[in-house]
């Protein structure tokens, strides 16, 4: 039979640190602590296999009611008090306990065991009245949220109600009368909603408070949280139940949590807030403001309980040299004794995570590949975060935390649901809450930043929107929020619904209005970290630029090359668009060569520029691909100007552009379709890029190979005619410049015709480029333009797993293999690439990894993550 129930306690424990899947993230860990010698209250953990089988069976599995009595027998010997006793009663926690760590996803219960009897008996031992009623009276009330299902608000709202009445702000004002008052209140409030007692059996109470941690594993916000982290439906959660310590028994009573490293920066100073006379609740929930466990602040932990603080900072080293990663530690002392009661992974920003990964290389703590495995390809993209620019002027209206660094703006909008739908309308949101709770996730995740008006560095909020990259300001008490209204008050201001503020992360600022923002300066450990990743990765990362500008920030981001210019923006550029219309409306190929004859040098330029900001790596270049149309004149004006030029009145003029309008032109005439009616336009383009090339090797030493790549190929003869026209052009001009220079021709693959033919159109080029773009595009038939109106519903359906012009979809990488394995066997060495968006989304470089092609190309920014990416999957494989 089945072993579902694994105890600890007392230095001894059934499981270990190894048995997250079985145990859950906190259970493998209290028992692992447990057998570290770490002061950890006893208990037994249910596994989550018995939650699987719960769901399965439609009931508790069987034996599982046997290994718990027995289990709890063990605990009641260990901590020498039986369980719910009338004078000296033992109590319990009761918490979820998943897998991987979602945070405040599921439910927890504390104090388990009171009943009206042995809540005096808890007085009497603790000689505290006020401390076991208001025991008691929280029991009631997360037993009644959780288990029960009664609605929470009922409970603090008779709370408030009765602090009113007491004319008291705080929970500490009240009395032991007031805590037994309140008790029967909220029985009462339970009776109402319920139409039964509240019970007083512990063991009742337990069984009634596992079934409900069993059950959170499907409320609606574990959901939600499994859906956005992609963890499988089919893990359960463990159940801990361990022994009560209470933080809040008197002044030589805390509670706190603490971070064995700064989870904002990295930096290896002990990090955390604590609160005397509390439990672990009030510090999570920010209702108190928590005090610094160190520092200079005459209340911190470290002056106040210098004894236990000693202990904390020992058992702090003995963590991370065990676990080798920063921990995410909650601990409570009772009467002056210290006990851990959790040890995690921490969440930490992106620069947190660098930091820590690299001094812990440094450290000889870790190696360099699991350095390179701590950062995780998205946290690469959060470094690479904008900050505000010093100079633009700003008005702080309100300082908070500064949770979780970066800077944003946005509208302001009070509730998550308001942030997601306008998001969806494409505006960008700043969510503005009393306090976020796990409800919140949907919002927090729409929104470009977060901020409470309560709360710690510990909160919810700051720890969900660090995991989350996104700016966040805690704790800003100056807001007076009213969620009804719609508004916020501060300092005499107020803002409604819509008005913009930006967000300061690092400094908790938030200021009026929208504030230019800069790009990040990256220190050296970003440096080392790049470093790292690129003696592991396989793939080669390079760019997608079509400036000189662009081309230099994607070098200085590690690109290895341009795996596109796309040539048609720069048709855009100042004067050089009424040649580009010219061109386009010429009604003979000799007019068209006068206009292209116009456009040459200033094509030619470019090239320069962008050849010598490479630096002499590869650099690929698309000729003309969009439909002409895009290039025509949308207004009057600009029609008779440009029939003046061309010496045509404005009605022949107008008739030409009529001539050239389609009714599907993403479908249409263009790409290399345009070349093989007008060939003289990629002549042209063709004698600009070799002659700049030539230019550059002739004149100034560059040794280049120039890659010119032909578009939207879907019969090989199109890549036929047009290589041939290609080479004729090139070899004329180099052999015109005197110059001795390779080059290659290549095409992008964008039509699943394409990818079927590989085999025909290989033998023309001598490297692909998969333009993943218009290959989603064209696989699935769904417009790039339009697929927004109903891919959310999709996706929010799970009829798609994610957007596919994000996220490369299975069916495309299937088209991509295919088109590699086709196009390689047709000819040896052929070069494969990507160059749609796809290039810099990790999952793709993952896929991209294993197809085997060369290398991903992405916009300059999300050169690093793909690097990382591509590392990783490297990684992963020679691991596996
Ligand atoms: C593509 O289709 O993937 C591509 C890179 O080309 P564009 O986005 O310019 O159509
Ligand atoms: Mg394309």
């Amino acid at each position: 039979m089945s072993k579902y129930v694994y105890f600890f306690g007392n230095g001894e424990a059934d499981g270990h640190g190894g048995l997250k899947n079985l145990l859950g993230g906190k259970g493998a860990n209290l028992a692992e602590m447990t057998r570290l010698g770490l002061p950890v209250p006893a208990g037994f953990t249910i596994s989550t296999e018995a939650c699987v089988a719960y769901f399965k069976g439609g009931g508790h599995p069987d034996g599982l009611k046997d290994e718990v009595e027995a289990a709890l027998s063990r605990l009641e010997t260990v901590m020498g008090r039986p369980f719910g006793d009338a004078t000296s009663p033992l109590l319990v926690s009761v918490r979820s306990g998943a897998r991987v760590s979602m945070p405040g996803m599921m439910d927890t219960v504390l104090n388990l065991g009171l009943n009206e009897t042995n809540v005096e008996g808890l007085s009497r031992e603790a000689n505290d009245g006020r401390f076991a009623w208001d025991s008691y009276r929280r029991f009631i009330q997360m037993y009644s949220n959780v288990v029960l299902g009664v609605d929470h608000d009922r409970f603090e709202h008779a709370l408030d109600g009765l602090k009113k009445a007491r004319g008291v702000d705080v929970d500490t004002a009240l009395t032991a009368d007031d805590f037994r008052g309140l008790v029967d209140t909220y029985k009462g409030i339970v009776h109402d909603a319920t139409g039964q007692p509240f019970a007083s059996d512990p063991k009742a109470q337990m069984w009634g408070a596992i079934n409900a941690v069993f059950d959170s594993w499907n409320n609606d916000r574990a959901i939600a949280y499994r859906k956005m982290e992609g963890i499988s439906a089919d893990w359960g959660t463990a159940v801990n139940v361990q022994a009560m310590v209470f933080g809040n028994m008197g002044d030589d009573c805390a509670t706190g949590v603490a971070f064995t490293r700064d989870p904002s920066t990295g930096s290896r100073r002990f990090f955390g807030e604590y609160l005397c006379h509390a439990q672990g609740e009030d510090v999570v929930a920010g209702m108190r403001p928590p005090l610094p466990i160190n520092g200079d602040s005459p209340d911190t932990l470290e002056s106040i309980m210098p004894d236990v603080y000693g202990q904390l900072d020992d058992l702090r080293h003995r963590l991370e040299n065990h676990y080798k990663d920063m921990q995410d530690i909650e601990f409570t002392v009772e009467k002056g004794r210290l006990w851990m009661l959790q040890t995690r992974t921490g969440k930490r920003t992106a620069a947190a995570a660098l930091q820590i990964a690299v001094d812990m290389v440094n450290e000889e703590l870790i190696d360099r590949k699991t350095a390179v495995l701590r950062v995780m390809p998205e946290q690469i993209r959060a470094l690479l975060h904008p900050r505000l620019d010093p100079d633009a002027p700003k008005t702080i209206i309100a300082k908070g935390l500064g949770a979780s660094p970066g800077a944003a703006n946005g509208q302001l909008v009070f509730d998550a649901e308001t942030a997601v739908e306008w998001v969806e309308d494409g505006k960008k949101v700043i969510l503005m809450r009393p306090e976020t709770s796990p409800e919140d996730i949907a919002g927090m995740a729409a929104a470009e930043g977060i901020v409470t008006a309560r709360g710690g560095a510990t909160s919810h909020a700051a720890v969900v929107a660090r995991g989350m990259g996104k700016t966040c300001v805690a704790g800003c008490s100056d807001l007076l929020i009213d969620e009804h209204a719609r508004t916020v008050q501060v300092g005499g201001l107020t803002l409604n619904e819509g008005d913009v503020v930006t967000l300061e992360g690092a400094e908790g600022w938030v200021i009026q209005g929208a504030v230019a923002t800069i790009d990040p300066e990256l220190g050296d450990d970003f440096g080392i970290m790049m470093g790292w990743t690129d003696e592991y990765r396989r793939l080669k990362v390079r760019t997608n630029a079509d400036t000189p500008e662009d081309s230099e920030v994607a070098r200085g981001f590690g690109a290895e090359g341009i795996g596109l210019c796309r040539t048609e923006h720069m048709f855009f550029e100042g004067e050089r668009i009424t040649a580009v219309r010219e061109m386009i409306l010429s009604d003979s190929v000799d007019q068209r060569r006068l206009a292209l004859a116009k456009l040459l040098p200033m094509q030619q330029g470019d090239f320069v520029g962008i050849f010598r900001a490479m630096k002499g790596l590869p650099v690929t270049i698309r000729l003309l691909d969009p439909p002409l149309h895009e290039f025509l004149p949308a207004h009057g004006d600009d029609v008779s100007s440009l029939a003046e030029t061309m010496g045509l009145s404005s009605s022949e003029l107008n008739n030409r552009i009529e001539m050239l309008r389609e009714l599907n032109p993403m479908l249409g005439h263009r790409g290399c379709r345009l070349a093989i009616t007008y060939p003289e336009i990629y002549e042209m383009q063709v004698e600009a890029i070799i002659g700049a090339a030539c230019s550059l090797v002739r004149d100034e030493g560059f040794s280049l190979v120039p890659e010119i790549m032909i578009p939207l190929v879907s019969v090989s003869d199109e890549l036929a005619i047009l290589e041939k026209l290609t080479r004729e052009t090139a070899d004329r001009v180099i052999a015109e410049s005197g110059v001795t220079m390779d080059y290659l021709v290549g095409t992008m693959i964008e039509f699943p015709r394409a990818c079927l033919t590989a085999g025909d159109i290989a033998p023309h080029a001598d490297f692909f480029s998969f333009g993943t773009n218009d290959l989603t595009q064209t696989t699935f038939g769904l417009s790039r333009d339009d697929s927004g109106k109903f891919l959310p519903e999709y996706i929010e359906r799970g009829i798609l797993p994610n957007d596919p012009f994000g996220s490369m979809d299975k069916g495309v990488a299937e088209l991509v293999q295919m088109a590699c394995d086709r196009g390689r066997a047709a000819k040896s060495g052929l070069k494969l690439g990507i160059c749609g968006e796809h290039g810099g989304d990790p999952a793709s470089v993952a896929i991209c990894h294993r197809i085997g092609l060369d290398y991903v190309s992405c916009s300059p920014y999300r050169v690093p993550v793909a690097r990382m990416a591509a590392a990783h999957v490297a990684l992963g494989e020679s691991t596996n």
